[in-house]
C-alpha cells in the first residue's frame, strides 16, 4: 500500500506545547479524567473574557466582514495600529509598513518564510517561544539558540549572541516581555542587541505579544525605539492583553532602516497576497482596543488577578523543595528550575509521569528548546483555587519523585 509521511521539512520542527504529552491528556480525558491543562497561554478556558466593547464592535460589523478586504489589513485597522505606535514614540512607521495577520504566529511563518534561503541562520533566544525554531525549520534556516541567562533575571547574554554571528546570520529574535521566563527587558540589554544588529547588519525580529502585560512598575521599552539605523520588525496582537486568542488577530510594524529591505518587504506583500486577507471580523475590534480604557491593567495591579496568580504560582513553587523560579515581571508565565535531587535526565518523561500521576499538564523545558532537562514552565492563567490545587501537586509528585 502506497503510504503517506509527513514532509521532511518537518524533521526537525519541534511544537511541544502542543505535541505529544497533550495527546496522552486527551486519551485521559477521554476516561473522565479531569486535567489541570497548564500547557498554553489560552485565556478564555481560564475565565478571561475579551473586553466586551471589543466583541460589539466585531458583531456590530460583522456584515461587512464577509468579503476578502486589503490582504495587509484594513486601513482602520492599520491605522489605530499606527496611533498606537505613535502614542509610543514609534513615529517612523507609515501605514504601509503595517501588516495585519492571523495572529502574530502567522505573521512569525511570513516573516521568516519570506526572508530565509536554504541554512540562513537566525538567533532565537533559549528558552524560546518555540514556534520561532519550528518556523525558521519550515522556511528552511538554521535556528541558533543564544543564551538567556538565569542568574541575571534571563536576560540575553549578550556575549553568547557574538560568538554565534556568523556569516549566514540574517537576523536576530528577542521576546520582551518574555515567555516563557517572564523576564522584561530593560535598555541597556535593548542597546546591547541593537549594537550588535548595527554592527553585524542584522534584522531585529522583536516580539512584543506581551508589551501590555507587566507587573511591579516593571517597563515594557519598545525594541523599535532603540536604534533608528537598524531594520527592526516588531509584533504584537489581540491575544494576550486583549484576552482574545481565539480572534487570531495580531500584526507587525516596521521601523528604521527600512531602504535596505526592499527586496524583503515586496517578499513580505507577496506572501500577504498569497493567503488574500487576514481574518476580517477580528480587523473591526482592534482599534476599539487599542483606544481608550486599557481594562488589563486592573489585572496587573497589586490585587489584580494576575498578579495575586503571579504572586501564588511563584510563592508556593519556590517553597518546593528542589525548586527554585525567578519572579516574572511580565507575560503569564514563570519557568522553574529543578535541582539535581530529582536526577531528571528526561523532562518529557518527567511531565508524562507528572501527568499520568497527578493529572497536571505542564510543558517540559527542552520544549522550549532549552537545551538542560531541568526547567518546566507554569501558565499562571488558572483561578487561585485551581493554580493552588495545581501547585499542590505539583509539589506532592516531587516529594518522591527521582529518575
Ligand atoms: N509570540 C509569543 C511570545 C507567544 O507567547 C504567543 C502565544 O502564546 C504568540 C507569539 C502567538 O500569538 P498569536 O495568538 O497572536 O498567534
Amino acid at each position: 500500500m502506497k503510504t503517506f509521511t509527513k514532509s521532511v521539512k518537518l524533521d526537525n520542527v519541534c511544537y511541544d506545547i502542543r505535541g505529544p504529552v497533550l495527546d496522552e491528556a486527551k486519551r485521559l480525558e477521554e476516561q473522565g479524567f479531569n486535567i489541570i491543562k497548564l500547557n498554553i497561554g489560552n485565556t478564555a478556558p481560564f475565565g478571561f473574557q475579551t473586553p466586551e466593547s471589543i466583541i460589539h464592535d466585531i458583531v456590530l460589523n460583522m456584515k461587512d466582514a464577509q468579503g476578502y478586504g486589503d490582504s495587509q489589513g484594513q486601513f482602520p485597522a492599520r491605522n489605530a495600529v499606527l496611533m498606537d505606535l505613535q502614542t509610543k514614540g514609534l513615529m517612523d512607521a507609515g501605514i504601509d509598513d503595517i501588516y495585519i495577520g492571523n495572529g502574530v504566529s502567522e505573521l512569525i511563518m511570513i516573516t521568516m518564510m519570506g526572508l530565509l534561503n536554504l541554512n540562513d541562520e537566525m538567533l532565537i533566544p533559549m528558552p524560546d517561544y518555540p514556534l520561532w525554531t519550528a518556523a525558521v525549520t519550515l522556511a528552511g534556516g538554521s535556528p541558533v539558540h543564544y543564551r538567556c541567562d538565569e542568574q541575571s533575571g534571563w536576560n540575553p547574554d549578550l556575549a553568547d549572541i557574538r560568538s554565534k554571528i556568523s556569516g549566514k546570520t540574517k537576523g536576530i529574535v528577542i521576546i520582551n516581555p518574555n515567555n516563557p521566563t517572564g523576564a522584561v527587558y530593560d535598555r541597556e540589554i535593548l542597546e546591547g542587541v541593537a549594537e550588535i544588529a548595527a554592527e553585524k547588519g542584522l534584522i531585529v525580529f522583536a516580539d512584543e505579544i506581551y508589551s501590555r502585560i507587566t507587573y511591579d512598575g516593571a517597563k515594557y521599552i519598545p525594541m523599535a525605539s532603540i536604534n533608528p539605523d537598524i531594520l527592526t520588525i516588531s509584533f504584537d496582537g489581540l491575544s494576550k492583553a486583549y484576552r482574545a486568542p481565539g480572534l487570531r488577530c495580531g500584526w507587525m510594524s516596521l521601523h528604521g532602516n527600512k531602504k535596505c529591505a526592499a527586496g524583503y518587504i515586496e517578499g513580505l506583500k507577496m506572501l500577504t497576497n498569497m493567503r488574500l486577507c487576514a481574518n476580517m471580523p477580528a480587523q473591526f475590534g482592534i482599534q476599539t482596543a487599542l483606544g481608550g480604557y486599557q481594562s488589563i491593567n486592573d489585572l496587573l495591579l497589586p490585587g489584580g488577578r494576575l498578579h495575586e496568580q503571579r504572586d501564588i504560582a511563584v510563592d508556593m513553587v519556590s517553597r518546593i523543595p528542589g525548586l527554585s523560579v525567578t519572579v516574572p515581571k511580565g507575560a503569564l508565565y514563570c519557568f522553574p528550575k529543578m535541582d539535581s535531587r530529582f536526577n531528571i535526565t528526561d523532562d518529557e518523561r518527567f511531565v508524562l509521569d507528572l501527568l499520568r500521576e497527578k493529572h497536571l499538564f505542564l510543558v517540559q523545558g527542552t520544549g522550549f528548546n532549552w537545551d538542560m532537562p531541568d526547567h518546566f514552565r507554569i501558565v499562571f492563567l488558572p483561578e487561585k483555587e485551581t493554580l493552588k490545587e495545581a501547585i499542590k501537586r505539583l509539589g506532592e509528585f516531587l516529594a518522591d519523585y527521582r529518575q
